[in-house]
């Protein structure tokens, strides 16, 4: 019978909440509930990550927070494919970014080698255009993520230890005083809790804000996303590359292929659906994508084919995606107790830091020992009230572009 009293309600079951509520239910006769709207479909960013990850950050808290969740998704069947990465570089500037990259690499411990031209040939899809770089830093240890997979095996071990899952959408955050007392849904049922975590994603914003007239500096931003036409034979497992300067990657999905790109002006999100996923027309994204695959990609883009350099064609691109993820000022997430007592959040977390946040969360939640810096660096209230919340969300807006920056390469995709 479903109970109404819970310990800690978990709001949202994407990567993030589903980590959550697995990892905060070991060891402990804890009642947890679990709530999204949608159980059945990934309807929320997780849903259209390219799944890409990359563990070196210039942030040495997301470096760290990225290893630990490849640690974990390794240990899940089907969950993480080490296939590399492939840093590609052609200015003189970029080769010099990358020699830093290197260094860093080291210090945390990161396998990482630089690449000449022919040797790096050899590792790369058959799409990549041969004269779109001159040498690559190579990641053998990043790779690949099924987020589908890790959900689902995070719910699984959340309800084999006694999670209670309910498909609802939770309209209100219940406080009486300063202190959190559960949540409402849309069919006007209340759940009690001690506390609450907001684990929303892009509609975390949203919800404070009509809930508890709370505002916090997340923007969900739209993002392009390239398919090609499915092949028959699947393709090789080969590394997933960047081209770093040009703000474009692109990797192999085994029957068919896909590329990203954040050259163009960055677009919020103001007015969310139920789903993470934004419109194309209007988008302006059309003019980047283009410009992507003129200086990235060549004709072996959808096929088998070993490269060929001949040119990229329009009608390779069989599906584009606009889908939302969120920024916060810094590139870092927001993870961390908020107003009122028992309101704690875990948003804009990219798949590549998720198990990671998650684990990291379930220790603040346990009362356990954590490390200061990391609790400082993801803290949600890290920002303080001397810079409007405006000029806040103008910063979030601005590291879109700075994703492969050479100070703000930031993990995504
Ligand atoms: C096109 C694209 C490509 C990306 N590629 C990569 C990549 O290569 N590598 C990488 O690391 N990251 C990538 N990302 C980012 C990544 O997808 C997200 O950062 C991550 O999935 C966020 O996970 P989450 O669990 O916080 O959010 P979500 O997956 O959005 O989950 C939030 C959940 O909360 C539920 N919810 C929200 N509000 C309510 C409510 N009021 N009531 C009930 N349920 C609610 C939603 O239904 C949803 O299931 C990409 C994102 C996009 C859009």
């Amino acid at each position: 019978m479903e109970q109404d009293h819970f310990d800690t309600i978990v709001v949202g079951a994407g990567i993030v909440g589903s980590a959550l509520a697995a990892f905060l239910s070991k060891d402990t006769d804890q009642r947890i509930l679990l709530i999204d709207r949608s159980f059945d479909t990934l309807t929320g960013s997780t849903g259209y990550a390219s799944g890409l990850i990359g563990q070196l950050n210039v942030s040495p808290t997301l470096t760290t927070l990225a290893q630990e969740s490849v640690k974990e998704y390794a240990t899940i069947p089907g969950a993480f494919n080490r296939v590399g990465c492939l840093e590609l570089g052609s200015t003189d500037e970029g080769l010099c970014d990358q020699q830093n990259r290197l260094v860093m690499a080291k210090e945390h411990g990161l396998a990482a080698r630089l690449l000449g031209h022919d040797e790096t040939m050899g590792l790369l899809p058959p799409f990549v255009k041969q004269d779109s770089f001159r040498q690559a830093l190579y990641f053998p240890d990043d790779g690949l993520a099924d987020p589908g997979v890790i959900t689902h095996a995070y719910r699984s071990q959340a309800k084999s230890r006694g999670v209670q899952f309910i498909q609802t959408d939770v309209v209100e955050i219940k406080q009486s005083g300063s202190t959190v007392t559960g949540v409402v849904t849309s069919h006007g049922r209340s759940f009690q809790a001690r506390q609450v975590v907001l684990a929303s994603g892009i509609w975390t914003t949203q919800l404070l804000l009509k809930s508890i007239q709370k505002e916090i500096p997340l923007v969900p931003v739209a993002h392009p996303y390239v398919f090609s036409g499915t092949r028959e034979n699947r393709s090789a497992s080969h590394a997933f590359v960047r081209w770093t300067e040009r703000l474009v990657y692109a990797r192999n999905h085994g029957d068919r292929d896909g590329f990203g790109t954040y050259d163009h002006p960055p677009l919020a999100i103001d007015s969310l659906g139920s789903s993470a996923v934004s419109d194309w027309k209007d988008s302006g994204f059309d003019e980047a994508v283009s410009k992507a695959l003129k200086e990235c990609l060549s004709s072996g883009f959808g096929t088998t084919e070993t490269d060929s350099n001949g040119d990229f064609s329009e009608d390779q691109m069989q599906e584009k995606v606009s889908a939302v993820f969120a920024l916060t000022p810094d590139n870092l997430p927001l993870v961390g107790a908020i107003a009122p007592a028992g309101l704690w959040i875990a948003a804009a977390i990219w798949i590549t830091h998720a198990a990671g946040c998650a684990k990291f969360l379930t220790k603040l939640l346990k009362r356990e020992q954590v490390d200061d810096n990391m609790k400082f660096a993801l803290n949600p209230g890290r920002f303080g009230s001397n810079v409007s919340m405006e000029e806040l969300k103008k910063h979030a807006l601005r590291t879109y572009n700075d994703i492969y920056g050479a100070d703000e390469i930031t993990g995504g995709p």
